[in-house]
């Protein structure tokens, strides 16, 4: 008899050690998932053909692990998809790719587990991976500002000449009088941006997203979302424009360079844990569908295992903790059922994992588990005829090139919108005659907003567009609304203790932290899955001690712009 691991959710890190287990162990995995829908906050909403992204999914990673998993699921293309040559993309496309299967049964019709083949096109096949290029900016009172903030001339020239040189003196006074505590967010905007770029750019964008002043937020979230961006690299650039005898042509070298590229599969993020799901079951693992965990049983061994710190008494002392068995719920029929296991991993919200612990854990690990707090997220999708994008001093815009726009404008509650059709042109039903774009606010579950009525919530939307001049109602076809809950896990609330409730699980021999709400950790589906990685790691090594998925994820910054440069040699290493 194989040994059983239990996986509570099919998102990108449940999905990904069910197949590295298959791959690597003789462990059989059964992943439970409490919705019917696959992939997590990764999967694609299918509404008449055209698709949601939950806010956007870039498939991009400093891990060449990562990348490689990726692209043995979904392989790199070899042809232009339907849009790339009408708009002018410069994309690496891959002569021959070799994919290896799990099993006989995922590799049907091909002899041999290891295949080398012609790169897919997209026209004629499903199971690819495009490469897209990247545009986000920031649209503030009819106009455009690159995304991340610099000051350019272009930007100079929209805020105005004098709020310029005020931001300027702002930015002075923050670098000769630094706020000297940076604990939060809002002193360490100030301190790198000076507090006038900081108010008109970062306040209310990252207020939307929180739901709570940027003095209450941990600075942790800043350091991993901020690109290595300065203040000072932006003006040096712009006075080296100015310097520059032909500056026009500097200023549009500099807003291009904005522009860099991620992969995406063809139909969205979901596509790639469908096909994993697939793969997972032809190869004998299970993934069953509407069941929720409710309950985890655990049994505690003193004297064994390895040494820990007690939450209560700080001594070291040495215990082996196992999770015996978990209680699973069929959303249908509301009937339970006790399922033993051999490991448990969990992808669900720390909170929910403490919350439903047989016994019931330390009051101290079950307090900091019950004050970690999440952020709720819901798109209303729009499809519309074309979009009517009024920019200041120019005629109206029926399309844009950008994958997402932030919206700046404290005056309306949408904080950004996604084009799906830039994502990939295999996303809208009719790309040709129709335009998909996603309406994101960031909400709590049962506030305002998230319990809107559908229909009043798309005519929130559209009354939003109307305002801030981005679509015209008169242009909507059709609309839906999605909502998902615990998208963001909070960097307030009780997170600065988490370590508590790390220290008490990474006690468990068996049992397996891990993905973004698993550990509450701001994880991108890179992150999620090398967590995923590191557990069957472990299991294959024998390593009881699960501090090192803990370690995933730690760089104090996050080296974006370093992770996509690196990401496009590896295409180029891959496009012949
Ligand atoms: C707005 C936004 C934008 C993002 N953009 C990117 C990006 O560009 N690139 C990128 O790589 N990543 C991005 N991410 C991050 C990415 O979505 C996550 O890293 C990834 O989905 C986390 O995977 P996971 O498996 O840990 O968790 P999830 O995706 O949350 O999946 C967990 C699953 O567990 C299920 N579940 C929960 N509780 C239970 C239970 N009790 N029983 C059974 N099942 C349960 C849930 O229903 C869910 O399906 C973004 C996230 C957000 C919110």
């Amino acid at each position: 008899m194989s040994k059983i691991a239990i996986i509570a959710g099919a998102g990108p890190a449940g999905l990904t050690a069910a197949y590295d287990l298959l791959k690597r162990t003789d462990v059989h995995p059964i992943v439970l998932e409490s919705t019917q829908a696959i992939g997590g906050i990764a999967q694609t909403f299918n509404y008449k053909g055209n698709r949601i992204d939950i806010g956007g999914h870039r498939f991009f990673s400093k891990s060449k692990r990562v990348m490689d998993w990726w692209f043995n699921i979904l392989p790199h293309q070899g042809a232009p998809a339907a849009d790339s040559i009408e708009k002018g993309h410069e994309i690496d496309y891959a002569a021959e790719v070799i994919v290896e299967f799990l099993c006989k049964e995922c590799a049907s019709g091909h002899e041999e587990l290891r295949v080398t083949k012609p790169a897919p096109d997209p026209e004629k096949e499903d199971q690819v991976m495009l490469q897209r290029p990247r545009l986000s900016r920031i649209y503030f009172r009819r106009n455009f500002f690159p995304y991340p903030i610099g000051i350019t001339l272009t930007v100079a020239r929209r805020l105005g000449i004098v709020n310029t040189c005020l931001i300027g003196f702002s930015y002075i006074k923050a670098h000769l009088f630094p706020l000297k505590d940076e604990s939060f967010l809002d002193a360490f905007f100030v301190n790198r941006f000076g507090r006038r770029l900081y108010e008109t750019f970062f306040r209310d964008y990252t207020e939307k997203v929180w739901g709570v002043p940027c003095a209450q937020i941990r600075a942790d979230w800043g350091a991993q979302r901020i690109k290595g961006l300065s203040l000072k690299r932006a003006v040096f650039h712009a006075v080296k424009d100015l310097l520059t005898s032909d500056f026009a042509k500097a200023q549009v070298e500099r807003e291009t360079s904005l522009i860099t590229r991620f992969f995406y599969p063809k139909f969205g993020p979901g596509q790639m844990w469908e096909t994993v799901t697939d793969q997972v079951r032809s190869c004998g693992g299970e993934v069953r569908m509407g069941r929720r965990v409710v309950g985890v049983r655990w049994e505690s061994v003193p004297g064994s295992g390895f040494p820990v710190q007690d939450v209560q008494n700080k001594e070291q002392e040495t215990r082996n903790s196992q999770i015996t068995s978990v209680t699973i719920e069929n959303s249908d029929t509301g009937e339970t059922e006790e399922l033993p296991c051999d490991y448990f991993f969990s992808t669900m919200p720390v909170r929910h994992l403490i919350g439903m612990m047989h016994p019931k854990p330390d009051d101290r690990v079950c307090e900091v588990a019950e004050g970690l707090i999440y952020r709720d997220f819901l798109t209303v999708g729009l499809l519309l005829k074309k979009l009517h994008v009024e920019e200041k001093g120019k005629k109206a815009a029926a399309d844009v090139p950008d994958n997402w726009i932030y919206i700046q404008d404290g005056g309306v509650h949408v904080g950004r919108i996604q084009i799906f059709n830039n994502w990939s042109p295999y996303m809208v039903a009719d790309r040709k005659n129709s335009i998909w774009i996603g309406l994101e606010y960031f909400v709590n579950e049962g506030d305002k907003i998230w319990v809107m009525p559908d229909k009043e919530l798309i005519a929130l939307g559209i009354a939003e567009m109307e305002k801030i001049g981005f679509a015209r109602k008169a242009d909507i076809l059709d609309a839906c609304v999605l909502r998902m809950p615990k998208a963001y896990p909070a960097y307030f609330g009780s997170y600065n203790q988490l370590d508590v409730v790390r220290d008490f699980t990474v006690q468990f021999s068996n049992l397996f932290l891990i993905g973004r709400n698993g550990m509450h950790r701001y994880n991108n589906q890179d992150h999620s899955m090398l967590t995923a990685m590191t557990a069957v790691d472990n299991i294959v090594a024998g390593i009881t001690d699960h501090r090192n998925i803990w370690d995933v994820n730690v760089e104090p910054t996050y080296h974006e712009e370093k992770e996509q440069s690196e990401v496009d040699v590896e295409a180029r290493k891959r496009a012949v």
